[in-house]
């Protein structure tokens, strides 16, 4: 795939309705949200879908978030992908970058927020602002070009990764416990849930 087509330098119309739904879902207005609304409206019309998905295309697309903050929330409402429908994908690469999938064409897109976009924002909002009201206000005005690096990506999903996967449960050898999604781990031939491998993210209180 070659670079994408060039994007529009002007506000939106519809750019501050996207906001306000984001900001209403996360809890606050913050630089985070105005980045995220506008990586998911770039991305889904990269991909030449509306924003948010209407009820057909929501099937079709998945979101790859790289960090846990304000951004991956404002990707959620703006698109209207979900993790608990798994079309929305977190990635815990400390990054300030999402990634759009349209499954029907497997072409993707990856949006990176520069670090630069930063000392931008503080040139061209208005003096009078603290540095966050700036970071607000620069961010709603900022071109695509100065605030992200666009690359077409391509994403290994695997069948079990889908949507709707819901093939081959296994039960754990030493505990019982389903489990889903091909997350069972093999060791020396049985079968284990992550926690009895060991792998589990908490201990158990002694
Ligand atoms: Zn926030
Ligand atoms: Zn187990």
């Amino acid at each position: 795939m070659n670079s994408p087509p060039a994007t529009s330098t002007h506000l939106r119309p519809d750019l501050e309705a996207h906001i306000d739904r984001a900001a209403a879902a996360h809890g606050h207005l913050c630089p985070g949200t105005i980045v995220g609304v506008r990586m998911a409206l770039l991305g889904l019309s990269l991909l030449g879908y509306e924003a948010p998905l209407n009820d057909r295309d929501i099937k079709l697309v998945i979101a790859f978030v790289e960090i846990d903050r304000c951004l991956a929330d404002a990707v959620a409402t703006t698109t209207g992908l979900k993790l608990g429908r798994r079309s929305l994908k977190f990635k815990d690469l400390g990054l300030l970058a999402a990634t759009f999938l349209d499954l029907p064409t497997g072409r993707a897109v990856r949006i990176v927020s520069k670090d630069n976009a930063r000392a931008l924002a503080d040139l061209t909002a208005p003096l009078s602002l603290g540095s966050h009201e700036r970071q607000i206000e620069a961010y709603r005005r900022l071109s695509d070009e100065d605030m992200f690096e666009v690359t077409w990506v391509e994403v290994d999903l695997p069948e079990h990764e889908l949507p709707g996967y819901s093939k081959q449960h296994a039960a754990c050898e030493r505990c019982g416990i389903g489990i889903r999604h091909r997350r069972e781990v093999i060791e020396d031939g049985r079968t284990l849930c992550a926690v009895c491998a060991g792998k589990a993210y908490f201990t158990f209180v002694k």
